[in-house]
This record gives structure tokens, sequence and C-alpha cells, in this order.
């Protein structure tokens, strides 16, 4: 059983007393009205019925009160994930860079988008199946996540799309988090079922501030990765 909470054992303990003095008064009443049953019945009644259902009762309703709480935090937890990655989604990541964070002069700090695509990504599920197209996107997932600075959020837009985005980025080099990311997908090959798969991503980078429209900067984020596409793939480039 799980560990009860100073609150639920609180509660218990006031609701059988509750039952206890309701039960006692009742049974007290009906000693003096009727008179037919024993001090000691009143006694066994009053007190053994109330203490043995109060604190049962009550466990029972606290216990179903935590197993709502975590139901929900679980469909709050789920609402939020990409399943197949474990990273958040698209969703998370628009409720995350909602409330613009200030730099220590109050002004708006400077952030990077790093949009990430997954090279000619179709071919994997078309040559090799959909089970080795997941597993290609886990893999760059993971790559990814392990490549970046702590104060980086990631999130799968959705397809085989990463969005990478960088608080406090005018501490970082940028272009060389870009050339990094996409060095480690390209050097790292997913290795499944005794084969070797390699994967490149094309990047596009934006930097801009915090408090401008994240919609806006997605899509200078994505004009930038189809420029990378166009002049060749496995590269990255940086939004003018
Ligand atoms: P490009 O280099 O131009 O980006 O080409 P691409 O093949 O990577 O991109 P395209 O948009 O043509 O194809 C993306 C494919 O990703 C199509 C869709 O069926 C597949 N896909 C989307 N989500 C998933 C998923 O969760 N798992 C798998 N296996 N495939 C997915
Ligand atoms: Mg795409
Ligand atoms: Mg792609």
């Amino acid at each position: 059983m799980p560990k009860l909470t100073r609150h639920a054992v609180l509660l218990t303990l006031g609701i059988t007393l509750s039952c206890v003095v309701a039960s006692g008064s009742v049974t007290m009443l009906w000693y003096e009205l009727n008179g037919g049953i024993s001090r000691l019945d009143t006694l066994i009644v009053s007190t053994m019925i109330p203490f043995t259902l109060g604190p049962i009762c009550t466990l029972i309703g606290v216990r179903g009160r935590q197993k709502i709480q975590e139901m929900a935090l679980e469909n709050e937890r789920l609402a939020n994930t990409d399943a197949l990655t474990g990273l958040a989604n698209r969703r998370a990541f628009f409720t995350q860079i909602a409330t613009p964070p200030r730099d220590q002069d109050g002004g708006a700090e400077t952030v990077a988008f790093i949009l990430c695509d997954i090279d000619s990504f179709k071919s994997f599920n078309d040559l090799h199946g959909h089970d080795v197209g997941d597993h290609v996107l886990k893999h760059v997932a993971h790559l990814i996540q392990s490549s970046l600075p702590s104060n980086a959020a990631i999130a799968r837009l959705g397809g085989e799309e990463f969005v990478v985005r960088v608080a406090d980025a005018d501490r970082l080099d940028l272009d060389s988090l870009a050339a990094t990311l996409i060095a480690k997908v390209a050097e790292t090959p997913l290795r499944y079922e005794n084969e070797r798969f390699k994967v490149t991503m094309s990047v596009g980078l934006h930097i801009t501030t915090a408090d401008a429209d994240p919609d806006r900067a997605l899509r200078h984020a994505d004009r930038a990765m189809y420029s990378a596409k166009a002049n060749g793939r496995n590269q990255f480039v940086r939004a003018a």
C-alpha cells in the first residue's frame, strides 16, 4: 500500500471519531428510550462498529482519490509526450515556450530554433519497412537529445522532424552546435537486426528573441532547413 500522507491519517481519524460520536449518540438515545439493550452492548455498538468501518471507508475513499490524481497526471504526461521517441510533442513544445524568459537586464533573451529533418526518411520505410523507420526515428531522437546543452529543449514536431530551442543562445556557438548535431547523426549509423543504416539530416537554424512569435520563428527555421535540402542535404543553413 502506498505511504499514507499526514492529511490522509488526520482525515481517517477525524471521520472515525465523528462516526463514534454519531453512533454513540444514536445508541445512547436508543438506550434511554427503550432500555432494551445493556450498557456493554451500547459501548460495543457505539465504538467497535465505527472504529472498524470508519478507517476502512476513509482509506477506500483516499485511495480512490489518489488513483484519480495519478491517472490525471499520467493523462497529462501522455498528452505532452510523443509515444514513439519519448520526447515532448508539438503541443508540449509550444506550451513550454509560451512564457518568454527575460534576461538579467529585463530584455527578451536570445533564443535559437534548430529544425532537424531526416534526409530521404521515406526510403527507410519503403525499402526496409516501417519498423526500421521507427527505429531510425528513435535513434536520431536519442542522438540529438544526448548532444544538446542543458539549456536546450527538444520536441518531435511530427513525422521525421525535430525542433530544438536553445535558451540564452548568445552564449553559444550555434553554428558549431548545428554542425555537431549533423556530424553526430551522420557518423553514428543505426545498428538494427545485424544491419547498419546510415542516416543523415538537414538542419535550419534561426536566431531570434524569446518574445518573438514561435510560429514565425519556426517558419524561418523551416525555410532555412529546406535551403539545406536544396544545397544537397546533410548540412545546415542559418536563416538570414
Ligand atoms: P526529405 O529528404 O525531402 O525530407 O524526404 P523524406 O523522405 O525524409 O520526407 P517525406 O516528407 O517525403 O517523407 C516522410 C515520411 O515519414 C512519410 C511518412 O509516411 C513517414 N512517417 C511519418 N511519421 C512516421 C512514423 O512515426 N514512423 C514511420 N516509420 N514513418 C513515419
Ligand atoms: Mg519532413
Ligand atoms: Mg525528411
